[in-house]
């Protein structure tokens, strides 16, 4: 489905994490979890900054959703993110069986803009989502936050 007015205020909340996490040092990623009804049931940002690359906030929502929520409440949640999942979170996130998923940017984008600015590869293929879980419904990019999450990768690149 293409996303709407509340699948933005969503994203562009996810926006915000992704920039609470960068101001505290680690890279700049959030995400939301968002059930049918509406109501947010539990957010994070990346916090691999102590070493732990694997600490994704998408990683943590699939945690958090296996053990806190019933496989229907999972499965018609809607994970919001501002880039894309990475290959360990999508297989996380089919792996507890959770639903659609909305991205602000892709990982081709941000691999995209890494690239020209000088960056090394990422040590994992950055393959869109359905590439690992193909029975997920994803929707992304959105244009509006295209701009605020370059800005923030560009900062953490330049951070090193
Ligand atoms: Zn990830």
């Amino acid at each position: 489905m293409p996303l709407d007015d509340l699948d933005r205020t969503h994203l562009a909340r996810a926006v915000v994490l992704a920039r609470e996490a960068l101001l505290d040092g680690d890279e700049p990623f959030g995400s939301v979890l968002v059930d049918a009804t509406g109501a947010v049931r539990f957010e994070d940002r990346n916090r691999t900054k102590d070493g732990d690359q694997t600490r994704h906030p998408e990683f943590e929502i699939a945690r958090w959703a296996a053990n806190n929520l019933t496989p229907d409440e999972r499965a018609t949640a809607t994970v919001y993110t501002s880039g894309e999942h990475c290959p360990m979170c999508s297989a996380a996130h089919a792996w507890v069986g959770l639903g659609r998923i909305a991205y602000a940017a892709s990982s081709a984008q941000i691999t995209g803009w890494r690239a020209s600015w000088g960056g090394s590869p990422s040590p994992v293929a950055p393959l869109p989502i359905q590439d690992i879980a193909p029975g997920i419904v994803v929707d992304g990019p959105e244009p509006s936050l295209e701009d605020d999450v370059k800005e923030l990768q560009r900062r953490s690149f330049e951070r090193g």
